[in-house]
């Protein structure tokens, strides 16, 4: 099975999400990680996209590899702002002819400095309608548990989501440390009649300066209390266990609640993956 949507149905999925590295040692760690996790026999795997472009070949490059070498897929992540209709055709095209299923359809950031990003694109749901016009391509969209940063309130925010779900397969969503907010979430599409799968986004707290940083750009509330713990470890051992132990915590609830899969932020890592899924067993 390569559509991550039939993937989904048969769940629940394990899946994570790497980063493209930017050296060859960072490809070493990569590849090193992917070893690592293949006891948990993952469902897919996905590789994010620098905005406006600046990953477009090692993400491409990364996500056609590890698709061709793995018995599960590999899904690229795609932004729109910034570029333009051939560019990412172009693209598309490229994945098709290389026997890829899925992409991840995203607006991106605009450019921090406030410039005119140029292209033709403004919403990750324009990028969903050239998507669907490409070929055979399943589509995931990105979700918001605490509202998107960019918006004005709440309910506009979750109108936008249910519109661009309605157009595709699955929705993955930011990091949150608190199930209720996902499932606040889910009830606001369920109000809005959308009922497609929303994979929960789960990002262990294994470094908290940089998720604190990662946490106010994408308006996700940053918590601080597992902070101070985790801050207060004896050392890296007893720093991983109370990791594991309250990402373990969050994921058994949402599994209880019944949520299509996992899908973990891993930072190209696979202590936390694997410790976490050492404590939940098999999905
Ligand atoms: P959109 O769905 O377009 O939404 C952006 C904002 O516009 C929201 O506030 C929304 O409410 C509003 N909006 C949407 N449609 C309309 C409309 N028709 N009219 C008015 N307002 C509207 N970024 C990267 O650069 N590379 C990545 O690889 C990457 N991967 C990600 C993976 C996941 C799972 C997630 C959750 C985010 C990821 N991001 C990535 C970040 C994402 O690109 C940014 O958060 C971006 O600012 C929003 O993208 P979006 O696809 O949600 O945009």
């Amino acid at each position: 099975m390569t559509a991550i949507p039939d993937l989904l149905a048969a769940g629940p999925t394990l899946s994570v999400e790497f980063f493209p590295p930017k050296t060859a040692e960072g490809r070493t760690q990569l590849d090193a990680t992917l070893d690592a996790l293949r006891p948990l026999q993952l469902s897919f795997v996905s590789v994010t996209y620098g905005a406006g472009g600046s990953t477009r070949d090692v993400t491409r490059d990364i996500v056609v590899s590890i698709n061709a070498a793995q018995p599960f897929p590999a899904m690229p992540h795609l932004t729109c702002i910034g570029h333009t209709r051939a560019e990412l055709t172009a693209l598309l095209d490229e994945y098709v002819a290389a026997g890829i299923h899925n992409v991840l359809a995203l607006a991106g950031d605009p450019p921090a400095d406030g410039s005119d990003p140029q292209g033709d694109f403004t919403y990750a749901s324009e990028l969903v309608e050239l998507v669907r016009e490409r070929g055979d391509l399943a589509v995931g969209v990105a979700a918001f548990p605490e509202v998107h940063p960019r918006s004005g309130n709440r309910a506009e925010d979750r109108r936008h989501l249910a519109a661009k779900l309605r157009d595709a397969d699955f929705a993955i969503t930011q990091f949150f440390y608190e199930a209720d907010d996902y499932f606040a979430m889910l009830d606001d599409l369920e109000s809005l009649g959308c009922e497609r799968p929303i994979l929960p986004g789960i990002m262990p707290l294994t470094n908290p300066t940089s998720i604190r940083r990662f946490a106010a750009m994408n308006g996700a509330r940053f918590p601080e209390r597992l902070a101070e713990r985790v801050d207060a470890a004896r050392d890296e051992r007893d720093r991983l266990k109370i990791v594991v132990d309250a990402t373990a915590e969050l994921c058994s609830r949402l599994l209880d609640a019944g949520v299509p899969g996992l899908h973990f932020y891993c930072l190209n890592r696979p202590e936390a993956t694997i410790g976490v899924m050492e404590l939940l067993g098999p999905l």
